[in-house]
């Protein structure tokens, strides 16, 4: 059978043991949001890699169907301008020149057409280039952040073992109304089951306290329930843990008012 105060021990133990396993879990969670969301953002950016991708090769087909029209036509021009030679009748040679002229000029025309696409080629490279750093960028941060993930998920998962079961121990050892309702609290709502009090008000809901129940805090001897939210109420020596554990000036200002507190919880 536990005393007294074991029993308020074992419970502020066991909601410091509770409160370890939710900082695990939530640090996890804020991990595996982090990764999902750059995952989001990579598939954004392929979208957009691909499209910028499928532009780019309309382009080249584009600008390769300009040079092999253009080649074909200066072709064209060779054979008409050897015919020229061979030409005596004026009026064929009159023909001839004209399709020529106009040979040369949709030859121009094809020449400043493949300039242009050249130039619509070039940028859309410079823009697929981009397209494609930043998905690379992104897809690093998403195997870093699966990697950190699965690292610290085994961490965790370590730690988290230990941590279930000294809470399954000190479960174990709270009488069984305090397990009962410690049981009742964890399945209703993810929030602090075992709380503090400061100057007689319930740290959780501010409701009052009554006189006889803050004496019993201060006594440090049985856990107390708070009229409002029902929670368990311990002094707050009992939940400092070494990670908030107040500066050593800063402790002995606490003492004295905890000091301070007795005389005035005796008297009432
Ligand atoms: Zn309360």
């Amino acid at each position: 059978m536990l005393t007294l105060s074991t029993e308020l021990q074992n419970l502020a133990a066991l909601q410091a043991t509770q409160d370890r396993i939710d900082e695990a879990l939530s640090a996890l969670d804020e991990l595996k949001a982090e990764v999902q969301e750059h995952s989001a953002t990579q598939a954004e950016l392929l979208k957009k890699r691909n499209d910028v991708q499928d532009r780019f090769d309309t382009a080249q087909r584009a600008w390769q169907d300009l040079e092999s029209g253009v080649a074909s036509r200066k072709e064209e021009l060779r054979q008409w301008e050897n015919r020229m030679n061979g030409l005596s009748d004026w009026r064929e040679q009159q023909a001839l020149q004209a399709a020529i002229r106009d040979q040369k000029r949709q030859i121009e025309y094809g020449e400043r057409d493949i300039r242009e696409k050249v130039e619509q080629v070039t940028a859309l490279e410079d823009e697929y280039n981009g397209a494609q750093e930043a998905l690379e960028d992104v897809e690093r941060k998403v195997a870093d952040g699966e990697a950190a993930y699965a690292g610290q998920r085994q961490e965790i998962e370590d730690n988290l073992a230990a941590e279930y079961q000294t809470r399954d121990e000190l479960l174990a050892a709270c009488p069984a109304s305090e397990r009962r309702r410690w049981e009742n609290f964890s399945r209703r709502s993810q929030s602090k089951v075992v709380v503090t009090a400061h100057d007689g008000v319930c740290g959780h809901c501010h409701v009052s306290l009554l006189p006889m129940d803050w004496i019993e805090v201060l006594k440090k001897e049985k856990p107390v329930s708070c009229t409002g939210c029902q929670r368990i109420i311990v002094h707050e020596s009992f939940l400092q843990t070494e990670t908030d554990a107040v500066p050593v000036a800063e402790a002995s200002d606490a003492s004295a008012e905890q000091e301070a507190d007795q005389p005035q919880a005796e008297a009432g």
